[in-house]
């Protein structure tokens, strides 16, 4: 019991760093139990896993806000935040390297399902690090008694007991997670993407600060044409912009907000905190975002549809290459998404590779096709919703080529939307353009792949494996590293590192030289969807974080040892 614990570090006080390990186990406290699972081996490093159950009739949660799996969701991301505010505020530094830490996770403006709380009618659970305070390589007993029978117990008292949290807050959490997931719900439905509610506030601070933009920020308006309706179970009637299904154009000058508003769809597959400005922004959960990425890896892909007939006879059905170039780059970065099941590509011109994109009359009169490997995106884009059932957002406004294949054409002016699809539609017929589609009637057949797991395996057969996330974009995976900063529907280092694990455990269950990807992927998101992200580690851990199945691909497909079949 909690009394045992204050004992045994008091006379571990004095000890070598490693008599820590004693105190692993579990300890009950007046009203929870306490769980140390792991313990670190020295005061620089990670620090030590540790673990609180309260039992439900104490932390008194009413059911109603966790008995859905959305409410739920949002709940323990509500409880996460908490924990993490008050140990912040009580925390301080109590000796050499991690010494005096409490923490949980790093947490940004997405409500992600995390493994740092989880709670049904029996438990709340809440998983945290402790940097168990040392005075140079010396255990501070007293200290760490402080922190573990003292400040744990009080961050547990306010943080994880209904009757010390603002309820009226708690509920308005829960609702508007739950009305956007229920409106992403209802987008294929209602024939549309994408969705954003007049009064939206899309800009942030800064690129490196992802809070609303103050003050100067303009709301936004949707047009009377896209405008629709949602009946929301919790927030009645929302009104805003809805994206059709089918290609569409964003266009308008610099600086007036396109690639903005492009950015919030794309973060559009994850719910957001209330105040968050883009809470009721919602997204296709299988839109991908497409550019370019020279420079990467690519293995085995059939990129044929958009690149043919490579200088010295490189094959196109299955190309690798260890150095892309900006345009077999996004080919590749589309059909890999495809592979995935992605139904939305989403794509900015800021970062994509103008020759992938147009080809224009003048360049087809003078570059023969026979000497152009590239058939552009805008020769395929209709075919991709027609064929394949894939819509295109597109921002572009450097050509007006794209108003003959557009469905629907926005115009942001002045950070606000406007329909100019008729417009758009009538300057094509005035200054047609007259170009010779390339690249034949049909979009052509996705060739899946199958990885071979000796490629994968980063053990090399060694019982553990290496990972280690130093950020969201970049992964060490056995003796690699991962690049990810061109994946950027990452948006959290706890995704980053429930991707590594995911990846583990693929190779472990899944990759055996006969599944193929696609169907590798689809195995390991239902085994999370119906086990929870717990199965991706050997023992419980706080900073895991929910992720698609496209970002996991994303991360094996960028392996340099990857090979396939
Ligand atoms: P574009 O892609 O059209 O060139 P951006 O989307 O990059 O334009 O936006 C240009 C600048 O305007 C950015 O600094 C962005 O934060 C800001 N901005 C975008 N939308 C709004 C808005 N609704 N209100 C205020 N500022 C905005
Ligand atoms: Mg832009």
């Amino acid at each position: 019991n909690q009394e045992k614990l204050r004992q045994q570090l008091l006379q571990l006080d004095g000890r070598g760093y490693k008599a820590y390990r004693d105190i692993e186990g579990s300890y009950e406290f007046s009203d929870f139990t306490l769980i140390v699972d792991r313990t670190q081996g020295d005061p620089f490093a990670a620090p030590s896993h540790f673990r609180v159950k309260v039992a439900g009739e104490i932390a008194a949660f009413p059911p109603q806000l966790y008995q859905t799996k959305s409410r739920a969701i949002a709940l323990r991301d509500y409880l996460t935040r908490q924990f993490d505010l008050y140990a912040r505020s009580i925390g301080k530094r109590r000796g050499t390297g991690n010494s005096g830490l409490i923490g949980i996770t790093r947490i940004g403006q997405e409500v992600l399902e995390r493994t740092s709380v989880l709670i049904d009618d029996e438990f709340v659970e809440v998983r945290f690090v402790v940097g168990l305070p040392a005075g140079g390589r010396r255990i501070l007993g007293h200290q760490a008694v402080e922190m573990l029978c003292e400040q744990i117990p009080q961050i547990v008292d306010r943080t994880l007991k209904y009757y010390h949290l603002d309820a009226n807050k708690i509920q308005h959490h829960v609702e508007v997670v739950e009305d956007a997931d229920w409106i992403r719900q209802q987008l294929t439905e209602r024939g549309l993407v994408a969705f954003i509610p007049n009064g939206a506030i899309l800009p942030r601070r800064s690129g490196v600060d992802d809070q609303p933009l103050p003050n100067e920020a303009v709301a936004f308006q949707s047009p009377k044409s896209l405008q629709v309706e949602f009946n929301c179970p919790n927030q009645g009637l929302i009104t805003g912009m809805g994206v059709p299904t089918g290609v569409t154009l964003i266009v308008g000058g610099g600086y007036h907000g396109k690639s903005t508003l492009l950015r919030a769809i794309e973060l559009g597959v994850y719910n957001h905190i209330p105040n968050d400005g883009r809470e009721l922004v919602v997204t296709h959960p299988a839109a991908v975002k497409i550019r370019a990425e020279d420079g990467r890896n690519i293995v085995g892909v059939d990129i044929s549809p958009f690149i043919n007939h490579l200088p010295q006879g490189k094959s196109t059905t299955n190309f690798s290459t260890t150095n892309a170039s900006g345009s077999t780059s996004q080919a590749a970065n589309i059909i890999e998404a495809l592979e995935a099941d992605a139904k939305v590509l989403l794509v900015d011109e800021d970062t994509a590779a103008t020759n992938f994109m147009i080809r224009d009359r003048r360049m087809q009169a003078l570059i023969a096709k026979d000497k152009e490997p590239i058939t552009p995106f805008i020769d395929k884009v209709k075919q991709l919703y027609a064929d394949c059932n894939v819509s295109t957002i597109l921002v572009m406004g450097g050509s007006g080529d794209y108003f003959e294949v557009a469905d629907t054409v926005i115009a942001m002016q002045n950070f606000q939307p406007e329909d100019v699809t008729a417009k758009a539609k009538t300057i094509a017929q005035q200054y047609t353009y007259s170009r010779t589609p390339e690249g034949g009637e049909k979009f052509g057949q996705i060739t899946p792949r199958i990885p071979l797991p000796e490629s994968i395996d980063p053990s090399y057969r060694q019982k553990q494996v290496r990972l280690k996330v130093r950020d969201v974009d970049e992964m060490v995976f056995g003796t690699e590293d991962i690049d990810l900063s061109a994946v950027e529907q990452i948006v959290d280092t706890a995704q980053s590192r429930a991707i590594a694990a995911a990846m583990v455990y693929a190779v472990r269950k899944y990759i055996d030289g006969k599944r193929t990807l696609a169907e590798i992927l689809a195995l390991v998101m239902a085994d999370i969807e119906f086990q929870g992200l717990d199965i991706l580690t050997p023992f419980p851990q706080c900073d895991l974080a929910i992720f698609r199945q496209f970002e996991l691909a994303a991360a094996i497909n960028r392996l340099r040892s990857l090979s396939v079949r």
